[in-house]
């Protein structure tokens, strides 16, 4: 592995975690690698008759606890190493929330918003069409991730489909609810972080009309999360997207501003739901800033590697509760720890989307349909208890909130491969 890697700077939490929990040498030895990357070629034929090829990736980073499980990602940054780090994090958020799964990723190299939806329709089969023999509903399921959505994902259920002859729900979730698709997937991941936000918060003493938040990153994630927040009285004083930030030290007005950014693609603060809507008070700021401002908490609900050794120690956050996946590297949660500021995980708070995905897979399994009050209501209890056992965790081995969720992960999936004994001895293959 090479050391500048993303997936080397992931593995870093294992071997910190490896000190706390006795698992044998045989499933240490299993996690330091993926356990299959497929590297594709995706021909697609745009509108102009031209033909393009792009670079795909689907990655199986472990299945040991069942079919692998993970999102798909449509941006330029998309590279075997991203894609191998996000199915590493994707096997110790599945463990930690008890889903029984193993973790994947995968992606395409591309600047989505370059494509017509015809042209991305034809991508996203094509990649389906590539891909099709290492994902089912028993070995790899597919989900949405960075700039794909229910609409790509009813497009890949569909080409699947095809290719096997039969109608094949389970093997992505996060479908439109027309297709077999659940009620409350879409809100989940900004679901689950506000009940894990809501279940930490009061242990710090800090209720929500005394706290003060930033939202790295507008996207379905951040947007929903910040209504979520301001609904019951977080002051949310700054919000970001990837053409900059806004800031109002009174606090922005979320709704106003969603509908805003829906209708018109741009952030901007307006207010006055009923009359005229003006422009309120605000400042522009640079992503950058975004991250250092002193608020109580901080989310960064965009990219990876956000908070770095370069810009740790201008964080004036108390808490960060990470959305995105890996926003923080492993050195700058050094210099974090030894500013006393607390930071929560990935794979902890936004795994609501992966818990309601696997909902989705149960209720294609049985094809009974469940009701968002029943969704809601099993992802709280969910997330809520694993909240509390890595708290709980953290408190016992008396570690860090990060430390703690790969402790806790670490000894189910640990448990899942000592159970499985010598199977390596038996297959030819594995
Ligand atoms: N892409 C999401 C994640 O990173 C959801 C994955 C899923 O639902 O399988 O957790």
């Amino acid at each position: 592995m090479a050391d500048s890697s993303l997936l080397a700077d992931a593995s870093t939490r294992l071997e910190t975690a490896l000190m706390y929990v006795a698992i044998s040498e045989d499933a240490i030895a299993r996690l330091q690698y993926p356990k299959a990357s497929v590297s594709v070629s995706i021909p697609l034929r745009r509108d102009n008759g031209s033909l393009e090829i792009f670079r795909g990736y689907r990655v199986r980073y472990d299945d040991t606890r069942g079919p692998a499980k993970g999102g798909v990602r449509y941006h330029p940054n998309v590279s075997l190493d991203e894609m191998e780090s996000l199915a590493f994090w994707m096997t110790f958020k599945c463990a930690l929330l008890n889903l029984p799964y193993g973790g994947a990723k995968g992606g395409i190299t591309l600047n989505p918003k370059a494509l017509s939806k015809h042209e991305l329709e034809r991508l996203s089969r094509s990649y389906i069409d590539t891909i099709a023999d290492f994902i089912g509903p028993d070995a790899d399921i597919l989900a949405p991730d960075m700039y794909t959505n229910a609409t790509v994902m009813g497009w890949m259920m569909d080409q699947y489909s095809i290719i096997q002859r039969r109608i094949t729900p389970g093997v992505v979730t996060g479908k439109p609810i027309s297709m077999g698709g659940s009620q409350g997937r879409e809100t989940a991941t900004a679901t689950g972080a506000f009940h894990v936000i809501n279940t930490l918060l009061p242990k710090f003493d800090q209720p929500p009309h005394r706290t003060t938040v930033a939202i790295q990153g507008f996207g379905n994630v951040g947007a929903m999360l910040a209504q979520l927040l301001s609904q019951v009285g977080y002051c949310v004083v700054a919000i970001s997207d990837s053409q900059g930030s806004i800031y109002a030290s009174q606090g922005l007005d979320i709704p106003s501003i969603r509908r805003y950014k829906m209708a018109s693609k741009a952030l901007q603060a307006v207010y006055c739901e009923s009359s005229v809507c003006n422009i309120v008070e605000h400042e522009v700021i640079s992503n950058a800033d975004l991250l250092k401002l002193d608020v109580d908490v901080l989310i960064p609900a965009a990219l990876e590697k956000q908070i770095t050794v370069d810009n740790a120690h201008s964080i004036q956050a108390k808490y960060i509760f990470e959305v995105a996946n890996g926003p923080t590297t492993s050195a700058a949660d050094k210099v974090l720890e030894k500013k006393g500021i607390f930071v929560f995980p990935d794979i902890l708070v936004n795994a609501g989307g992966v818990t309601v995905s696997y909902f989705e897979w149960v209720q294609n399994r049985s094809g009974l349909y469940w009701t968002s009050e029943e969704v809601n209501q099993r992802l709280k209890e969910r997330i809520t208890l694993e909240t509390e056992k890595t708290w709980a965790m953290a408190d016992e081995f008396d570690v860090s909130m990060r430390t703690a969720s790969y402790i806790h992960a670490l000894q189910r999936i640990g448990e899942a491969m000592d159970a499985m004994g010598t199977r390596d001895f038996y297959s030819s293959h594995d």
